[in-house]
């Protein structure tokens, strides 16, 4: 299946097709999903010399990949649970361990991009802003913290009356910015690292979907006209994969999240909404987030929805969001318009396991996975490498399984997040 209606898929300069897996072949390892998860992990074993296939059921960052909304961010959902659980292996160890990983997808972005020359459009700086003074107040909290860790230089505190110099809107309290955080062209930042996997001597397949595992010492994946057989698997499918259900039931449930791109704004208008081309989301439960792309168009998303069917019409859901926060742009015309499913864990943790020694899966970064999937690329390959100190942080952290199919799961955490849209609606916002 080709890719979906994106900003992205229509702007990609990065895009190489490739073939669909036609013959019987063998690996190091084998990887199936072609979103970030996979390509980068990809890159971190081709780094280190090992033999990598990567087989995609549609295009390399068909899946929530090439459609989400491009903001390289210091988030973890589950920062509070991930300190709890990271302490039954690293013990004190774990609240740093929380801090320091935040900004390491960051780096890992940063220094690749340089390395091999990807261009995908990256860019420095994010606000997240506060609509209530209760938002702002963990805002002031977390530039405390950061500034104890030492990143003053990358943090400010915007007052509401200085909202006014980033962002041309009256309905915020204030806002934090972080001169570390990002955004960029999520399509082409994973087509181009698909392109060094391929120049370090990685195969990838497309239109190639795995349709079956058999375990063993040397595993085998299969698609309708192939096969690999590797030393190790990986499985890279996130929400949009069904394999391993007897492991993987229960574990992981699907949300659809929205998101969009207006038509092009003039140069004026640009200037005038977000002068410094900031990324910004605010601090609700289920938030708003925007950004301008390297065209001019407002990139816009919001609203998740959790039982994990798709919004029927995008724009008629974000648009009034978008013109409430930016008057100026009252009657703007959406020109892109989708969604995409992401995998969401109930204590929000990434699922970072292995269904036997030699298969491996990571999933499930709820709504936050363009840092987190690079970062957990990396402790992945190490532990395929043979250092799995890391990967078993993650793999020790208990994770709950709901004995229900995923309709029902993500029924059930529809209903559980109506909690926090509620809660989100009768604070009082401006
Ligand atoms: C609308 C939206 C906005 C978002 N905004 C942000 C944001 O701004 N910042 C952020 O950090 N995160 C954001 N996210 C989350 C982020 O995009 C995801 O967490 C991340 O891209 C997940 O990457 P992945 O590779 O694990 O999964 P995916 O990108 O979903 O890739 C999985 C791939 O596996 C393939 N696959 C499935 N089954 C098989 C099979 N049997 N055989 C072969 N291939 C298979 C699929 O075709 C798919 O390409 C957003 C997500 C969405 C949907």
């Amino acid at each position: 299946m080709d890719h979906a209606p994106t900003y992205y898929a229509a702007t990609a300069k990065n895009r190489v097709d490739y073939p669909s897996l036609e013959t019987d072949i063998e690996a190091d390892v084998v990887i199936i999903g072609g979103g970030f998860t996979g390509v980068a992990t990809a890159v971190e074993l081709a780094e280190r010399g090992l033999d990598v296939v990567l087989c995609e059921a549609n295009k390399i960052g068909w899946g929530a990949t090439g459609r989400n909304g491009g903001q390289i961010t210091g988030s973890l959902s589950g920062e509070k649970a991930m300190a709890r659980e990271f302490r039954r292996t690293i013990g004190d160890k774990a609240a740093d361990y929380v801090w320091n990983i935040r900004w390491r997808g960051h780096d890992i972005i940063r220094e690749r991009v340089k390395k091999y020359n990807i261009d995908c459009d990256l860019v420095f700086g994010h606000l997240q802003t506060a609509l209530t003074q209760a938002q702002l107040a963990e805002l002031n909290a977390t530039y405390a913290q950061g500034c104890t860790k030492g990143m003053a230089d990358d943090l400010e505190l915007v007052p509401k009356e200085k909202i006014g110099d980033y962002l041309e809107t009256d309905i915020y309290q204030g806002g934090l910015l972080n001169r570390r955080n990002m955004h960029v062209h999520a399509l082409d930042l994973c087509f181009g690292q698909a392109q060094v996997v391929r120049k370090l001597g990685g195969r990838i397949f497309e239109n190639s979907e795995v349709t079956h595992i058999e375990h063993g010492e040397r595993p085998l994946v299969r698609t309708k006209t192939g096969s690999v057989r590797a030393q190790k698997i990986l499985l890279a499918g996130n929400a949009y994969h069904l394999l391993e259900r007897k492991k993987l039931n229960g574990k992981l449930f699907p949300a659809s999240l929205a998101n969009m791109a207006t038509e092009p704004l003039s140069q004026s208008d640009a200037d005038a909404i977000n002068p410094h081309r900031l990324a910004v989301y605010d601090s609700r439960f289920v938030l708003d987030y925007y950004r301008l792309t390297a065209d001019y168009r407002l990139m816009f998303g919001g609203g998740t929805n959790y039982s994990g069917v798709d919004t029927p019409d995008v724009a008629r859901q974000l648009i009034p969001a978008l013109e409430r926060t930016f008057p100026r742009l009252k009657g703007i015309k959406a020109e892109f318009c989708w969604s995409g499913l992401d995998g969401i864990t109930l204590n929000r943790i990434p699922q970072v396991g292995r269904i036997n020694d030699n298969v491996f899966y990571v999933q499930g970064y709820s709504g936050h996975g363009i840092a987190l999937s690079h970062i957990l690329g990396e402790i992945t390959a190490q532990c395929m490498a043979g250092d799995g100190s890391e990967f078993e942080i993650f793999e020790n952290v208990n994770h709950w399984h709901l004995p229900l199919n995923r309709k029902l799961g993500s029924l059930l955490i529809a209903i559980g997040m109506l909690y926090y849209k509620i809660k989100d609606k009768l604070e009082k916002y401006p």
